[in-house]
């Protein structure tokens, strides 16, 4: 039975498990990780206070993630041990299932687009690689070169990281490695939807794909439930299809979204080296955002319009700009 409440809404988003150490964090810089943050979950309620569907929040708000370069999505995506950027992303709308991915493609501004599009405009569910971007370009997404995508610190994070490889060092910088960009809302008429945008993991193997395109893992949505999406160790999150099993737990076991999303991150995740977290949303508005590392990029706005945003252990806080 349904106990949705009308006219409620939440955005939640996250730029990333992967943060900055805290020791190397200035002022500066944790001031633009915010100022991102904001700009997105500003750019998702706009579409939610209209009364706007939550699959256009998210995709707005995942937009706004991917175009700015300090989060691993769009541009800013880290690099593959070849020196060349694949990225995944996914969509998925609560209401019916529906749901669209692309994976391992390099062209589209917003490849959040391009996961819609293959919700929206085919029969499938998940296009890769060179045909991917066929079907891109035939709709007419908005196409940049390689340059737009590049940033020197995604680069010099590869260069380390091979480095580290060659000489069997272990890497203790989790922005070094990974981040992903992802958005979850309740919408004003009990919808729920989820979206997430990703460069991988640095220095992955070319042709890996990781959790954010695979339905289920890193990405996932159900009315009856909540929409959830992921980031951290994409292999674990697939192997135990981690967002599903928050929905399952929720479903079949009658935990609250914040026992499920919980015990999903702490309990089935952190002990099998999945290092990361999730944002979730449930059918009546209220989110969970746990994480099992250092840190993780995170905001949520809801009907009063504060952007409240965090990035380590510390409470969701409205900051002034
Ligand atoms: N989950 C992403 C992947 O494995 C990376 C991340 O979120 O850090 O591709």
């Amino acid at each position: 039975m349904s106990t949705s409440s009308p006219g409620r809404f939440t955005l939640a988003i996250h730029g990333g498990a992967g943060t900055i150490l805290r020791s190397t964090m200035t002022p500066e810089r944790e001031a633009a990780y915010h100022a991102g943050l904001r700009r997105a979950l500003a750019a998702g309620h706009a579409v939610l206070a209209a009364g706007g569907p939550a699959l256009d929040a998210v995709t707005a708000a995942v937009m706004a993630l991917e175009d700015e370069p300090l989060f691993n999505a769009g541009r800013g995506a880290v690099y593959t041990s070849a020196g060349k950027q694949e990225m995944d992303a996914a969509v998925m709308n609560g209401q019916d299932h529906a749901a669209g991915a692309v994976a391992g493609i390099c062209g589209p501004r917003n490849p959040v687009l391009a996961a819609r599009a293959v919700m929206e405009k085919t029969e499938h569910v998940l296009l890769i690689g060179s045909a991917a971007m066929d079907f891109c370009r035939a709709q007419g997404l908005v196409m940049e070169a390689p340059e737009y995508f590049f940033t020197q610190a995604r680069w010099d994070a590869l260069q380390s990281t091979l480095a580290m490889r060659r000489t069997g060092t272990q890497d203790q910088d989790e922005s070094r490695k990974h981040g992903t960009v992802g958005a979850v809302a309740r919408d004003v008429h009990g919808h729920l939807a989820a979206a997430t945008s990703t460069g991988g993991m640095t220095a992955k193997a070319p042709g890996r794909v990781g959790d954010t395109p695979v339905i289920g893992a890193g990405t996932w949505a159900d009315d009856a439930s909540c929409a959830v999406s992921g980031t951290g160790h994409g292999e674990v999150f697939i192997r135990f299809a981690a967002a599903q099993e928050i929905s399952a737990r929720m479903r079949l076991a009658g935990q609250t979204l914040e026992q499920a999303a919980r015990a999903v991150v702490m309990d089935v995740l952190a002990p099998n080296d999945g290092s990361g977290g999730v944002i979730a949303v449930d059918k009546d508005g209220g989110y969970s955002l746990p994480f099992n590392c250092a840190g993780m990029y995170r905001g949520v706005v809801m009907q009063d319009g504060a952007l409240r945003t965090a990035i380590y252990e510390e409470a969701l806080q409205a900051r002034q700009p």
